[in-house]
């Protein structure tokens, strides 16, 4: 059997897997500072790096980036995942992660109703859940 004419596709080099997460978003954020990192995030997280440049981008060449970003996720990532910033400690969080402090839950002067904590800021503040 002639096995030289069967021809095998090498595995593609492909950048794909390199997805947007934090450390990326930082990045775009720096190159593209009319952005704002969360709306970065939010828009992105996950999606491949090569294609968020060329978002970041376009977005940031329009008369109102941030907004542009989010009209973008939001017809074509209709289903991503929110970020926010912790109250606390500023930290970056999924949106769904951070506990929203209201009359049931907390009881201190350090935060207000509304503020959003994570779950380490929340125990040092003694958020009952
Ligand atoms: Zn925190």
């Amino acid at each position: 059997m002639d096995t030289e004419r069967i021809t095998r596709r090498e595995p593609g080099r492909t950048t794909r897997h390199h997805v947007v997460d934090e450390r990326y978003a930082e990045i775009l954020f720096s190159d593209f500072p009319k952005l704002s990192r969360i709306g970065i995030l939010d828009a992105l997280a996950d999606f491949p790096q090569r294609g968020a440049i060329e978002i970041a981008a376009w977005a940031s060449k329009t008369r109102e980036p941030r907004k542009a970003l989010r009209a973008w996720a939001a017809k074509n990532r209709p289903r991503r995942t929110r970020h926010g910033t912790c109250s606390g400690c500023s930290g970056v969080f999924r949106r769904r992660d951070l506990i929203e402090l209201g009359e049931d839950n907390h009881d201190n002067l350090t935060h207000f109703h509304g503020d959003r904590l994570c779950g380490e800021c929340a125990d040092n503040a003694g958020v009952v859940l």
